[in-house]
């Protein structure tokens, strides 16, 4: 008689302690009662595709990948989702049993249905979008609001070529705006995200003048410690719509879940209470 095997996976980076990804896996495979691990892997860059190459052979059915390794893991992949493709970068892996690997990214996925859960009467199309950042994580988000049908994005970013090297990539419904001048579009738009690490815990708080914001604008922030940012209470004393950072980490995660243990995962409440535990 043969054994069913236990389907691994886990997230390689480097560092890797600080990952939220084994604690949220872990609460799913408990919930959903299946037998199966998700384990955190610090590799180092050297040793990357060596670790990618044989994870199957040792019962991996898939992996998350996380900093450094996001834009590499496209290298070695055999098949790449379109998603990824135009993100530059892979967040979630899967080992077919003949040792090919497929990359996806599934940040954009998270972050619009975090938006999706917490704020459902948010219209993509009402307005233009102001982002504040061009750093990795706002190219997802650049190409999961242009999917939803946001029909001009304004960005801005203190190295002004980060944001400009966004626009040649995803054309003409972005434009840049000067880091120093951002406060003044803020009026202008339905829809405004901070992809910077400003508010973050250890970090200098973002100091751009919130007056612009208008009462009912859906205001979110990729930071989720703290959870509720400066950035975030201001937005809400304005009258603005606020959804926090942590249900697009929760939320990127399902798909992985899915095509590696079975079902599709929720996210609920008391998964944001244990991850913020
Ligand atoms: P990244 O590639 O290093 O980009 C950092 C961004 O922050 C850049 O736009 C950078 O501007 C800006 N920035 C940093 N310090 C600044 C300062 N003092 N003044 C002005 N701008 C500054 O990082 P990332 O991967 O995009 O992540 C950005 C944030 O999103 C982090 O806080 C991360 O934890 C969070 N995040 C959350 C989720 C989630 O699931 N909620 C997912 C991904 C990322 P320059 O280009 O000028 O340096």
């Amino acid at each position: 008689m043969t054994l069913p095997k236990i389907p691994l996976a886990g997230v390689i980076g480097h560092p890797i302690a600080h990952s939220k990804s084994p604690m949220l896996h872990g609460y799913w495979l408990k919930a959903y009662g299946i037998e199966g691990h998700y384990v955190p892997i610090d590799v180092a860059p050297e040793n990357f595709e060596t670790v990618l190459r044989n994870m199957h052979k040792m019962g991996f059915v898939g992996a998350n990948v996380t900093i450094p390794h996001k834009e590499r893991a496209l290298e070695f992949a055999d098949q790449v989702t379109d998603r990824a493709t135009l993100i530059g970068a892979a967040n979630t892996l899967i080992f077919h049993e003949d040792g090919k690997i497929l990359a996806d990214n599934t940040d954009g996925y998270g972050f619009i249905q975090n938006l999706r859960q917490f704020a459902p009467d948010w219209e993509p199309e009402a307005g233009p979008a102001v982002i504040l950042g061009a750093g990795g994580a706002a190219r997802a988000v650049v190409a999961s609001l242009l999917d939803v049908g946001v029909p001009e994005i304004l960005i801005t970013n203190r190295t002004r070529v980060r944001a400009e090297q966004l626009r040649d990539d995803f054309g003409a419904r972005l434009k840049v705006v000067e880091w120093n001048q951002a406060a003044n579009v803020l009026e202008q738009a339905t829809t405004v995200v901070n992809t910077t690490s400003l508010g973050m815990a250890g970090k200098p708080e973002l100091k751009m003048s919130l007056d612009g914001l208008q009462p009912g604008t859906l205001v979110t922030d990729l930071v989720y410690n703290p959870l509720r940012t400066q950035f975030l209470e201001t937005a809400a004393e304005k009258g603005c719509v606020t959804v926090d950072g942590l249900g697009m980490l929760l939320h990127q995660a399902a798909p992985g879940f899915e095509r590696w243990f079975g079902p599709r995962p929720e996210v609920t409440d008391e998964l944001r209470q244990v991850i913020l535990g």
